[in-house]
Order: structure tokens, then C-alpha cells, then sequence
């Protein structure tokens, strides 16, 4: 029996062992990519189960399922993009459905909400979904669905995933999760009863910076089956060579979200303690409001850290000033990122809207990678320094 087939393995076994032995034919150890967009048929009213390339790939079925153990849901389905799975499972609403989703939202998530979805007669209130209270008096009797993401991005704020459901299923609503910080190697909403999990496999599950994916997972059959109809009618699937890379990247997720949490750990802790450094968000640390919260449905701390600078002065030092750690978009790779988001991931957030959720001038967020501890210190250190000695010599 192929490994990732039983379903007694713990996470880290699935892991490595995914893709192994799942084409009979070869029994190939990595699961080899099938390019062939259609598959022939044995006769006339049978198929191998492969028709069309758009509908099921073998090489996509394997990495379909494999998320969708990983998650502990019923079916996986795989997208070009985080933004083509959110895309998918937000069509499963109609015009005049309404949403209540985490105020301090992925910018992009934010955008086809704002721009695209709302000329489609969907609506949206934003509440801050720490707050159970909030989600609740943000229910309409048109809401159809509570949309979450946890911890947020960048803030890090912490919902309560099992209190979100509570909610939702008292009013018979759907609960949709945003799982990309966490992966399910820390954080399994499904079996904290949330209806369908979403990723952008671009960030953790990804993990190299070199392969643009969406997944979601469904928990049970009804959904799934709606989902299935979606991916294939919408048709933004994810192309085999990029699930193969996808496969590969996840063999080592275990490994990679273990070390970039004891860097994230240490950092979080170690910018606490600069001067120049006046607020630092990481849902594990002390003083974090929903640290309880987090370590009741997470196992872990995950790879991000923001932190405010004193003065928004030295944003533009600090982003100059460092030099092993990469200005770029993104997150969840190997290599270190750092990124601004009041002008890159929350550009498209009106300026009130983006410093009433946290997102302000002075606030920089930390994708921690794999690379050691004391380099990455050193970096920020250098960079802090380079920033303070600017602003004294004006
Ligand atoms: C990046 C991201 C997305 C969008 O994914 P893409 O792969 O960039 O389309 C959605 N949600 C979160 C939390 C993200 O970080």
C-alpha cells in the first residue's frame, strides 16, 4: 500500500512520503508529471477516470488528495493561484449574498472583495473577527458565509476558529478559512468543524519562492462535489509541472515551518528589546492579546513576525539598510522576505481603512526563513544601526 494512503501516519510522514508509489504503472518514487491533456478511452461508455486534463490530471489528483489528508478533509482541488482558489469557493454565493470576513485581510483577498465581487451583487462586512461578539452582530439574515483568516496578515490578530463555527452554525452559515500561515501542519480548521480550508500554496506549503498555487480543501461531500463543478467550469486549475514543484516543495514543509518558527521565535523576542522597535506582533509571544486562543487550535507560531518602527523615517533606512534579507512581496519561503505593507500588499486599501485595522506607515512585516538565527540578527542589526545613524546626521 503507497504510504500516504494510510491513514494512521502522522504529518511529517504523509510529507515525505507524498507522491511516492502512486503510479502503479511505474511505480515511480516522485510522482512523474502528466502533460497529456486527454487520455484515451478503453472502449466506448469507460474511462481510466481521466478524460480531459481540465477536469483531473493525474499528477494534480495526487497532490488533490494529498492536501486534502494533510487537512483532513473529504476532497482537495488545485488552483493557478491562492486568488483562483479564493475565486472558486467565493462562487459558490449569488448576488445579493453577504459575507462577514477578517477585517485585517490579505490585501489581495481584499481587492476581489472590493473590486471584482462587489460589482457582482456579493457583500461584505469587515469586523474584526478577534472580537466573537463582532462576527456575531455583523450576521445578516442574507449572510451566507463567515470568512477567516488566522492569524492575520500582517497584524496577527487571532480568531477563534471553533468559536467562528459556534456562531455560524447556530445561524446556519457556512465557515470558510483562510489557512495560509499556518498550513495544516499547525492548524487544522476542519476538525475544528470550519466547512471548506483555502491556501495560497504559493507561501508555506510552496515553500521556494518558485511556484504560483491555490488549494482548498472541502470536509465533506456535498460541498465537494459543488467545488468539483466550480473548478472545472471556472477551469483556473493549477498546470501539472507546477503541482509536481508544489509536491516537491511540500516533501519538506515539517522541516521548513519547524526552523522558521524557532527563527521567528527568537527574532520576535530579540525585536522586543530594540529601541528603534516600538511594537512587535507574534501570536506566541507574552504579551500577545490572542496567544491563549492560538496555542488552543495551533501547534505552533508559524514563520511571521511584524513589528512597528518608533518613526516612519526609518522605514525607508532599514529597507535600504538591509542586506541578507530580501525587499520583496510574499512570504513562507526559504529565503528571508521582508515587505512594507501600507505600499505593497495593502496598497489597495484606503489609507483610513488600512491604519484602522493596524497597518501603519511605521509597520513592517517579516516572512522568517530557513537561513541561521544569528545572520538574520545581524542583518537587522546592521540595518537598525544604518537607520539610526541617517536620522542623527539629519
Ligand atoms: C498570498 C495570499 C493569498 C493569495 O495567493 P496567491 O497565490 O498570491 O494568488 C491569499 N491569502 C493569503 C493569506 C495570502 O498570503
Amino acid at each position: 500500500m503507497p504510504p500516504s494512503e494510510s491513514a494512521t501516519h502522522r504529518m511529517e510522514t504523509l510529507l515525505a512520503q507524498l507522491g511516492n508509489r502512486q503510479d502503479p504503472q511505474t511505480g515511480a518514487v516522485s510522482m512523474p508529471i502528466y502533460h497529456s491533456t486527454t487520455f484515451s478511452h478503453p472502449e466506448t461508455g469507460h474511462s481510466t477516470g481521466f478524460d480531459y486534463t481540465r477536469t483531473a490530471n493525474p499528477t494534480r489528483s495526487v497532490l488533490e488528495s494529498a492536501i486534502a489528508t494533510l487537512e483532513g478533509g473529504v476532497r482537495g482541488f488545485a488552483f493557478a493561484s491562492g486568488m483562483a482558489a479564493v475565486t472558486c469557493v467565493l462562487t459558490l454565493f449569488k448576488s445579493g449574498d453577504h459575507l462577514v470576513v477578517s477585517d485585517d485581510l490579505y490585501g489581495g483577498t481584499y481587492r476581489l472583495l472590493e473590486q471584482v465581487l462587489s460589482f457582482t451583487g456579493l457583500s461584505t462586512t469587515y469586523v474584526d473577527m478577534s472580537d466573537l461578539a463582532a462576527v456575531e452582530a455583523a450576521i445578516r439574515p442574507n449572510t451566507q458565509a463567515l470568512f477567516i483568516e488566522t492569524p492575520t496578515n500582517p497584524t496577527m490578530k487571532i480568531t477563534d476558529i471553533a468559536g467562528c463555527v459556534g456562531i455560524a452554525n447556530r445561524h446556519h452559515i457556512m465557515t470558510i478559512v483562510d489557512n495560509t500561515f499556518m498550513t495544516p501542519y499547525y492548524q487544522k480548521p476542519i476538525g475544528l468543524g470550519a466547512d471548506l480550508v483555502v491556501h495560497s500554496a504559493t507561501k508555506f506549503l510552496g515553500g521556494h519562492n518558485d511556484v504560483l498555487a491555490g488549494l482548498v480543501v472541502a470536509s465533506d461531500e456535498t460541498v465537494a462535489a459543488r467545488i468539483g463543478q466550480l473548478q472545472n467550469g471556472i477551469g483556473a486549475v493549477l498546470g501539472p509541472q507546477d503541482c509536481w514543484l508544489l509536491m516537491r516543495g511540500m516533501k519538506t514543509l515539517g522541516l521548513r515551518m519547524e526552523r522558521c518558527t524557532e527563527n521567528a521565535k527568537v527574532l520576535a523576542k530579540w525585536l522586543q528589546r530594540q529601541s528603534i522597535v516600538t511594537r512587535v506582533f507574534y501570536p506566541t509571544l507574552d504579551n500577545h492579546p490572542g496567544r491563549f486562543v492560538h496555542e488552543k487550535q495551533s501547534t505552533g507560531g508559524g514563520g511571521m513576525v511584524s513589528f512597528e518602527l518608533s518613526d516612519a523615517r526609518f522605514v525607508k533606512p532599514v529597507l535600504d539598510g538591509i542586506k541578507l534579507i530580501t525587499f520583496a512581496e510574499s512570504l513562507g519561503g526559504v529565503e528571508s522576505l521582508m515587505t512594507y505593507p501600507a505600499t505593497q500588499t495593502h496598497a489597495d486599501m484606503p489609507k483610513d481603512v488600512r491604519e484602522a485595522v493596524g497597518v501603519s506607515d511605521r509597520l513592517l512585516r517579516f516572512s522568517v526563513g530557513i537561513e541561521h538565527i544569528d545572520d538574520l540578527m545581524a542583518d537587522l542589526a546592521q540595518a537598525f544601526d544604518h537607520a539610526q545613524g541617517e536620522m542623527a546626521a539629519q
